[in-house]
């Protein structure tokens, strides 16, 4: 193999491109390759590809950080010229080694983008030696380049709208999931109408009626939209959110018992209350035997905590049912919440009673799949935690793609085994 040859594929540069001469950088402790893409190639504009003619030599030589060589960095360094693009005007034109406006080569960028999914924040900075801030650029650029090759939104017909909390619980992401392959389709910073208005433009009037179910918490501004742009799809309640209002109920009864007892002094009772939060909220088939106990004491010494328990539980386990079975389990909660005499579930009684319609959706409509919101709901939030040192909340979205949404690339050169 000729030596440019053996260098060529240690750079993982294809014919498009021509090496003039390799040097090793002194002060900078790297391998700098100089490049330029073969001339046969026309100028092309950096933005849309559109063949240009030449415009000047832009900022003159410049830099791109290649994939590590061995112990070293590396670069790859070219003449960064401008052309005239009929469209964008004078643009730094495309070179065939680097996303536009990029100051890593493309393999560098797949790198990143592989490893933000694969491993810890301090791992991707120590080993690529990159700072986050750069991070995040870069997996924008991935997401932003994958997402124009292939239309996100074709063939969705069945969706799910979810709010996530971020910046500890000040702002908002809207996210639409595609429950049919699992993937986080869209996300946008805020939680209105206006907002989820963008989503729908986006997808436009003739995709918006194909959609057929749509899948959200209660929240009145998803439903007015899904009204207005969707006419064709029935809203079903998430289960998820459905199942936290009653875990929420069951907390505040906790939360007034406590009180009440502390106010009166009661010790036997805030001795047996204490500690119990996790055994009540938690799903009875995830409890330690220690837990177990301590919802048994929850029974003796409390009967309105208890009922109030059992009135989750069976909540619960509406949304574990199917069909004619399921309804019938919703009224019978129903019935027995109406009655209940504690006020946080009576006020819960009302609250389904309001949105029943889309409850029973939810119920007879197979395979929405409620574990899909409620990890992507979790992973989402650990994603919003990683995000922060980012520079923009457009970075912050790109890593909710990148990992949700199946835009992660394959490792460089690894394609074919991928
Ligand atoms: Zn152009």
């Amino acid at each position: 193999m000729l030596e440019v040859e053996v260098w060529r594929r240690l750079l993982g540069i294809d014919r498009r491109t021509v090496i003039e001469s390799i040097e090793f950088d002194e002060d900078a402790d790297a391998i700098v390759a100089h490049v330029r893409p073969r001339r046969s190639k026309k100028r092309r504009c950096g933005l849309c590809g559109k063949a240009s003619p030449g415009y000047d030599q832009g900022e003159g030589r410049r830099n791109w950080r290649a994939l590590d060589l061995g112990i070293l960095k590396s670069f790859l360094q070219s003449d960064s010229l401008r052309v005239n693009c009929p469209e964008h005007g004078p643009t730094v034109a495309q070179v065939p080694w680097a996303r536009h406006g990029a100051g890593h080569t493309r393999d560098f960028d797949d790198q990143v983008a592989w490893l933000v999914t694969h491993t810890s924040k301090s791992a991707v900075g120590e080993l690529l030696r990159v700072a986050w801030r750069t991070v995040g650029s870069i997996i924008t650029r991935v997401v932003d380049d994958a997402r124009a090759a292939h239309d996100p939104f074709n063939g969705l017909r069945r969706i799910g709208i979810d709010e996530i909390s971020y910046r500890r619980g000040h702002k908002y992401l809207t996210v639409v999931v595609d429950h049919d392959s699992g993937r986080l389709v869209w996300a946008a910073v805020g939680r209105d109408k206006a907002t989820l208005e963008k989503f729908f433009d986006l997808l436009g009037e003739e995709r918006s009626h194909l959609v057929k179910l749509v899948s959200a918490d209660a929240a009145e501004w998803i439903a007015t939209v899904v009204a207005e742009r969707c006419p064709n799809a029935t809203l079903c309640a998430d289960a998820f959110h459905m199942v936290s209002w009653a875990t929420r109920a069951l907390d505040d009864v906790r939360k007034d018992i406590w009180r009440e007892a502390k106010k009166m002094g009661a010790p036997t009772l805030i001795a047996r209350i204490k500690g119990c939060r996790y055994a009540l909220l938690k799903n009875p088939e995830h409890l330690t035997d220690k837990q177990q106990m301590g919802l048994a004491r929850v029974a003796q010494v409390n009967k309105t905590l208890y009922r109030a328990y059992l009135l989750k539980e069976q909540f619960r386990l509406v949304f574990q049912l199917r069909g004619k079975a399921a309804i019938r389990a919703l009224d019978d909660w129903c019935d027995w919440a109406r009655r209940c005499r504690i006020p946080a579930f009576v006020d819960l009684y009302y609250r389904v009673l309001r949105h029943r319609e889309s409850i029973v959706a939810t119920l007879i409509n197979d395979g929405l799949s409620n574990a899909l919101v409620e990890s992507t709901n979790t992973k989402l939030r650990l994603l919003t935690r990683m995000a922060y040192g980012f520079r923009s909340t457009d970075n912050l979205i790109a890593l909710c793609l990148l990992d949700r949404g199946g835009y992660c690339p394959p490792l460089p050169g690894r394609r074919e085994a991928a």
